[in-house]
């Protein structure tokens, strides 16, 4: 059995900081018919890793 270390709501590539996957529209920079306007579209936004 091989159990690989997960990271919770990480994609595998990208950071611990910096931009992630907006969760507003997971990543499509979409909202329904609309531009994310949590992302503005990008699919990306600047998430802060500081303290919780
Ligand atoms: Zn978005």
């Amino acid at each position: 059995m091989a159990e690989a270390p997960k990271r919770p709501g990480d994609q595998p590539g990208e950071s611990q900081s910096g931009e992630v996957t907006c969760p507003a529209c997971g990543g499509t920079g979409r909202k329904g018919e609309a531009v994310c306007p949590t992302c503005e579209g990008t699919g990306r936004v600047r998430q802060i890793v500081g303290d919780a």
